[in-house]
């Protein structure tokens, strides 16, 4: 079956329906209900103790920052937190889950009604969030087995215990595009305030794709399906639109979409049943009796509001309206909270946040990338980056020159007025020099000159070009030219 095949012309009939919901697990030191470290990479089965091995008779204990994250996530989704939410067990079997039931929220959540902007190549679009709730991750089992054989499974408790949040959304996505958007936000939301890094190949965000189609203009949504667990944004959007394209042809030649979960095969590209509603798990939700349920006082919640940073989208709009900053540079500075603190300091330096906005999104980028380096660890601090703006707009230094410095303030961690110190470099101003070096440029062409005296005006720019060349590009060019109008009438 090609599924690819499809006509366009079908395709465009149907209207897919989308709904996450991810997990993020939440930046704490120590697991949510005992005090074991939550570290990646660790020696199997070492962070473990009798609360998180789910050995009878150990009680769980709240981790209040876990807490303080999962507000602080939920705030951020601009969800209503509820004074008085309630964890419930979630009853399963599997081997990597000692106790037999994850903890985790079910009727009464953390927070609800929230929302997040996204933006496309459509526009903006406001996706609802349902609901924030808190849970216990589960242990890892891992199917690789030794050498040669492979009929061993091993089962690792290190992760069993690491606070998650999971964030479900209305299903309000309508493209694989809009759904790969909403994940970027999410991400970079939740990095941004430090709830967590949100590192998918450590499993710090994972994301399941609930998908559906229907005709266009149906009024009901169609039955959905649940790809679970795919492992980064580009698979999340390959799944839905092959999910897309099979529900449609399935339900084009007459059949029938089942309730089920299915997994994306990243190496095939397709998605496979795994199972279907009549095997759909009955979890057996009850209220957790060994944990009390979680008040949120206003004093609280009010404290944790304070500590949140200004939000990215926020931050956006505000570099567009107090540095009079394009839209999409506002975008680009952004994106990590790094970035936008880098922006800040060297726009207030400079006090020219346009040009020092060029100067970042283009220049100090390049040679970032150039040298595999974050901003947070730029040779070129904020303050440096501020004054070679201002060393520009004074007129002590060309942008020539300034794009020449650069690369030396980079290599060396030197302020740009340091460097033009140690190489004899400021920009010539002074109009005695430069009508010296005029002089000597004039004297040197005088076929040009004669013919800009003739009416070749076009040739001011060669001998301003000239004089340039003779200052090593210290010239005032500006001044130059004025100069150069003057002697030659
Ligand atoms: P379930 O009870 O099966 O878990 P929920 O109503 O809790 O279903 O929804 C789970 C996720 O599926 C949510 O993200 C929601 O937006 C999404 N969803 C619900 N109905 C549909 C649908 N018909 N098509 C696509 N996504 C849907
Ligand atoms: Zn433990
Ligand atoms: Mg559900």
């Amino acid at each position: 079956m090609s599924v690819s095949a499809l006509a366009e012309s079908i395709l465009t009939k149907y209207e897919p329906v989308i709904g996450l919901e991810v997990h993020v697990q939440l930046g704490t030191k120590t697991k949510i209900f005992c005090s074991c470290p939550v570290e990646f990479g660790s020696s199997p089965n070492t962070n473990v103790c009798p609360v998180c091995l789910g050995l009878p008779g150990a009680l769980p204990v709240m981790s209040r920052q876990a807490v303080e994250l999962a507000i602080s996530a939920s705030l951020a989704l601009h969800c209503t937190v509820n004074p008085f939410s309630r964890f419930a067990r979630k009853n399963y079997f599997y081997p990597d889950l000692p106790k037999g039931y994850q903890i985790s929220q079910y009727d009464q959540p953390l927070a609800e009604h929230g929302y997040l902007d996204i933006v496309t190549e459509a526009g903006k679009k406001r996706i609802g969030v349902t609901r924030v709730h808190m849970e216990d991750d589960a242990g890892k089992s891992i199917h690789d087995g030794f050498k040669d054989s492979d009929k061993y499974t091993y089962v690792d408790l290190n992760r069993s215990g690491t606070p998650l949040i999971e964030i479900v959304s209305e299903p309000d996505m309508r493209s694989a595009d809009e759904a790969h958007a909403y994940l970027t936000e999410i991400k970079q939301v939740i990095q941004y305030i430090g709830v967590s890094d949100c590192d998918m190949e450590k499993g710090q965000l994972r994301c399941d794709a609930n998908v559906s189609v229907r005709l266009k203009g149906a009024p009901k949504f169609g039955t959905k399906v649940e790809v679970k667990n795919v492992n980064s944004f580009r698979f999340v959007k390959q799944a839905i639109e092959y999910e897309i394209e099979r529900q449609v042809e399935l339900v084009e030649r007459g059949g029938t979409i089942d309730q089920e979960s299915r997994l994306y095969d990243s190496n095939s590209g397709v998605t496979i049943g795994m199972r279907s509603k009549e095997h759909a798990h009955d979890y057996r939700y009850f209220p957790e009796p060994d944990l009390v349920p979680l008040r949120v006082s206003d004093h609280w919640l009010g404290e944790v509001k304070k500590r949140l940073p200004e939000l990215p989208a926020d931050r956006r709009d505000r570099f567009v309206s107090e540095y009079g900053l394009r839209e999409y540079d506002a975008q680009v500075l952004s994106v990590t909270r790094a970035t936008g603190d880098y922006f800040e300091i060297a726009a207030k330096a400079s006090g020219d946040g346009r040009t020092t906005s060029n100067w970042v999104v283009g220049d100090l980028m390049g040679l970032l990338n150039a040298g595999g380096k974050e901003i947070e660890s730029s040779p070129i601090s904020a303050e440096h980056l501020g004054e070679l703006v201002s060393l520009i707009n004074k007129g002590d230094l060309s942008g020539k020159l300034a794009k020449e410095i650069l690369p030396k303030m980079f290599e060396t961690g030197d302020s740009a007025s340091v460097i033009m110190e140690r190489e004899g470099l400021k920009q010539i101003s002074d109009t005695d020099a430069l009508e010296r070096m005029a002089d000597e440029v004039i004297d040197a062409n005088p076929k040009q000159a004669e013919q800009y005296k003739g009416g070749k005006t076009a040739l001011l720019g060669y001998l301003v070009g000239q004089v340039m060349k003779a200052s090593r590009g210290q010239a005032n060019p500006a001044v130059v030219t004025e100069v150069l109008k003057k002697k030659l009438g």
